[in-house]
């Protein structure tokens, strides 16, 4: 029944919510009508009765459990989680519960600084983010890191959570969404418990506030954040904010509240490039390979992926993912062609959109040949050579297959555009000047 009613609550309460709340919970019990979870810590206990038990007990009514009451409890027997292992000192359960009464949402215990791959479109905000996770004497308050979507913000928050709550597991470390903190905040309000609330938010060492551009037109809670905020930072606790945007460029938020966001250390995170995006690939790739010995990902995908995927992590991951899945189903290695296959809408999704007749045009240029050459029958090296070039870089950038990239060199068949391709992936490791000309080509290209 459970697993029926998880299904449906899915449906009903979004992928976040589900993942963040309902996935914890573990079905123990129903007796005399009362049913029982365990869940790994009474705040989410507390969050999920609050939140979603009249779904919960409604869905389990409706598929036909004979239930009248919820009840939500923290197992006394700490189960080690594999994810955690190693990880928590001796003493962590004693202090977590303790804590279960502030008012944070969990932490992912995989967003450690150990996990975050750092390049030049991240290194700022992750100097600032160790800094600040460091303590010491030169503090940046509040810290405000932006960024688009899925290059780390979330993650850099958490981490530093976990480094602080490690290096001091006495202070008291609060992350929330801002649509959490309004979520608090309007729950606070229609149950009269006003000061409960205020004295909570004010009584954290760190707060972190997550997606702040949530609180853009929402007046009441700018308010409470803003006066929540001015109390931490009078006595001297520290911020932690992020946002789709720098302060300056946020609408509806009121100008006070962008000055305070501006008052400390303003970081933002650069879409990624590609270096970035084949080290996190590479950092990914390594740690399935470490519980997944026997699956084989072919030299050369990882860097296709890290050419042809966007900017966002979560994308690029989701890729990885899917292709170890694939192999594990397959019992095969994953050539490129597989890949290809494998993560064919993704690719489309994040098609740059550079034609096969745009890279031959940018290669013939290169080489100082004529178009016609490229497509043409002659078969000197000096045209032979660029013309093979343009095959893989047409086989690597667009999502063509090789008949219809062979049709588009002038009807040849795809046999011999394999060749071609096959060719250059050779040539490359060895021919230094080979490789770059790819590289500046292909940099040229995407741009
Ligand atoms: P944001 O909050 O900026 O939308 P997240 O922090 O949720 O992005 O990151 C999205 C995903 O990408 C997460 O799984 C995160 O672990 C991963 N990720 C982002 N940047 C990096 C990085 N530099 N190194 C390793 N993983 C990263
Ligand atoms: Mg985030």
């Amino acid at each position: 029944t459970w697993g029926r009613v998880r299904d449906v609550l899915r449906e009903e309460v979004g992928q976040n919510n589900y993942r963040n709340w309902i996935e914890p919970l573990e079905f123990a019990e129903l007796e005399d009508g009362v049913a029982t979870f365990l869940v790994p810590t009474g705040f989410i206990g507390n969050w999920v009765e609050r939140n979603f038990g009249d779904k919960i007990l409604r869905h389990m009514l409706d598929a036909g459990a004979r239930v009248s009451r919820l009840v939500f409890t923290v197992p006394n027997v700490a189960r080690p989680k594999p994810a955690e292992a190693g990880s928590p000192p001796a003493n962590a359960t004693h202090v977590r519960a303790e804590k279960d009464d502030l008012p944070g949402a969990p932490l992912d215990p995989r967003f450690t600084f150990d996990s975050f791959v750092v390049g030049k479109p991240n290194q700022l905000a992750h100097a600032a983010a160790r800094r600040v996770a460091e303590g010491g004497p030169v503090t940046f308050n509040p810290l405000f890191l932006y960024g688009g979507v899925g290059l780390g913000k979330t993650h850099l928050m958490h981490a530093i959570a976990h480094e602080i709550q490690a290096r001091d597991p006495s202070l008291r470390v609060v992350y929330l969404s801002a649509e959490q903190f309004m979520y608090r905040f309007v729950q606070a309000l229609r149950e009269k418990q006003m000061m409960d609330f205020k004295h909570m938010f004010r009584s954290v060492d760190v707060l972190m506030v997550d997606d702040v551009q949530f609180i853009a037109g929402k007046d009441s809670t700018q308010e409470e954040f803003f006066h929540t905020f001015n109390a931490l930072v009078d006595q001297n606790k520290q911020i932690i904010i992020s946002g789709d945007r720098a302060p300056g460029e946020m609408k509806d938020v009121e100008d006070r509240i962008k000055s305070r966001l501006q008052s400390g250390l303003v970081v933002d995170l650069h879409p990624t490039d590609y270096e970035l995006r084949l080290g996190i690939l590479q950092t990914k790739a390594a740690r399935y390979r470490e519980q997944y010995p026997d699956l084989h990902i072919a030299e050369g995908v990882l860097e296709f992926l890290a050419h042809r995927i966007s900017t966002n992590v979560r994308v690029l991951e989701g890729a990885l993912m899917r292709l170890f899945a694939f192999a594990s189903l397959v019992g095969q290695e994953i050539t490129l062609e597989k890949a290809q296959d494998a993560l064919s809408d993704i690719l489309r999704a994040s098609d740059r959109k550079v034609t096969v007749e745009e890279i031959q045009r940018k290669v013939a240029e290169h080489f100082n040949i004529r178009m016609s050459d490229m497509i043409g029958p002659k078969r000197q090296r000096s045209i032979a050579r660029p013309r093979q070039m343009a095959m893989y870089l047409s086989k690597t950038l667009t999502t063509r297959s090789l008949p219809d990239i062979g049709r588009r060199f002038g009807g040849r068949d795809h046999t011999t555009v394999m060749h071609g391709v096959r060719r250059i992936e050779e040539l490359k490791q060895s021919d230094t000047q080979l490789a770059e000309d790819l590289e500046m080509l292909r940099r040229a290209l995407e741009a």
